[in-house]
């Protein structure tokens, strides 16, 4: 397979940033100091938007108001995808979002977020915090003047939302599919042409006709954009985003000048809400699969095992592609296959063997 430039994520949704100069400067007397925190989401969005406004909260509450984070939802202070730029040059203090939509900068960012085929919710933090990815992340994130942490899971996401039966390879062939990160460039190898929107543009662009089809993140998130009513198929698995994590970047002069509290807290928030996120999507997204199928009469459907063979092929050699453009995502890509491996290992044994048993036909509900 021929290796290709990936596309640059910033260039889409782009619009001019507010010049710095406009922008309000952070406050700083008395010891307070005040956080502009970006976001890629719109306003408020379930689970997305309301995990940064907790995060924020955490931060806001736990340091007795010295830190005052202020969350800004997509467009309000900065585009969705120059939150990234506007917390590296300072514009912004900290960062909500998902690091594969900085993959313009570099294609290591997408290792951080979700691998088509990669690592689940569980084992992305397991890499994270004990398998030498942050330490990656870190070393990444501070070519960019930022401090990353994990801050949020979605799980595993749903396949999307079609107007037409996906039974081949052939079926995306000119698919005009909004799907972010290494997922959207394994589609383009297989010959879709995949593009990356932020959220709040996915709605008007697949009612239009702009894209064919659409990925988002699950039931419950999907329900609250009503793809139900521009799209008739929804296919699961998520191949592409099996536990996509969300992030956030701190501005590196803002973390330097935090005390070890300070900065003790901003860690512990973004861990609390890395937790609290899946979990609410964990909650959330079987009602909303209900509503979708028995109010809105979507029809679910599954990937055949030979069309996620054959896209299992080209994500493999896409994510290799994606390692090979610097050591240092060379050295990312290796830790993280390394740790798939015993991943796919253990969960055999454990998650993967204990789900199957317990689908096996035995009468368990006594009512
Ligand atoms: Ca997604």
């Amino acid at each position: 397979m021929k290796r290709r430039k990936f596309l640059s994520t910033a260039a889409v949704g782009a619009g001019a940033a507010a010049a710095a100069s406009t922008l309000p400067k952070p406050a700083i007397s008395q010891g307070i100091k005040e956080i502009r925190l970006v976001t890629t989401w719109p306003k408020n969005f379930p689970g997305l938007g309301t995990g940064a406004e907790r995060f924020a909260q955490r931060i806001t509450q736990g340091s007795e108001g010295k830190l005052q984070a202020k969350v800004f939802a997509a467009g309000e202070l900065v585009p969705p995808f120059e939150s990234f730029d506007a917390v590296s040059g300072g514009t912004a203090e900290i960062y909500h979002g998902a690091e594969y939509y900085w993959q313009g900068k570099s294609t290591g960012f997408n290792f951080f977020a979700a691998v088509p085929f990669g690592l689940t919710a569980t084992e992305m933090d397991a890499w994270i915090h004990h398998g030498g990815g942050q330490e990656l992340w870190d070393e990444l994130a501070a070519d960019f003047n930022l401090k990353p942490f994990a801050a949020g899971n979605t799980g595993v996401q749903m396949g999307g939302w079609f107007n037409k039966e996906i039974n081949s390879l052939e079926d995306y062939n000119g698919l005009k599919i909004r799907m972010p990160g290494l997922g959207g460039e394994v589609l383009r190898q297989i010959g879709a042409a995949a593009v990356s929107l932020p959220g709040g543009e996915i709605f008007p662009s697949l009612q239009s006709g702009a894209i064919d089809a659409t990925e988002w993140v699950g039931p419950w998130n999907d329900l609250a954009f009503g793809f139900y009513k521009v799209a008739q198929f929804y296919y699961y698995p998520g191949f592409h985003e099996p536990g996509t994590t969300l992030s956030t970047g701190v501005n590196r002069q803002l973390w330097e000048s935090l005390t070890g509290d300070q900065q003790a807290l901003i860690a512990s928030a973004a861990a609390a809400e890395n937790n609290f996120t899946l979990a609410e999507f964990n909650a959330r997204n079987n009602a909303a699969l209900n509503e979708l199928v028995s109010t809105h009469g979507v029809q679910v459907k599954r990937f055949g095992d030979d069309v996620m063979n054959a896209i299992g092929n080209a994500a493999g050699q896409v994510v290799a592609d994606a390692a090979a453009g610097d050591p240092l995502t060379q050295r990312i890509y290796d830790s993280f296959i390394d740790f798939r491996k015993n991943a796919i290992a253990w969960s055999r044994l454990s998650d993967q063997a204990f789900w199957e048993a317990r689908l096996l036909p035995f009468q368990y509900e006594r009512t």
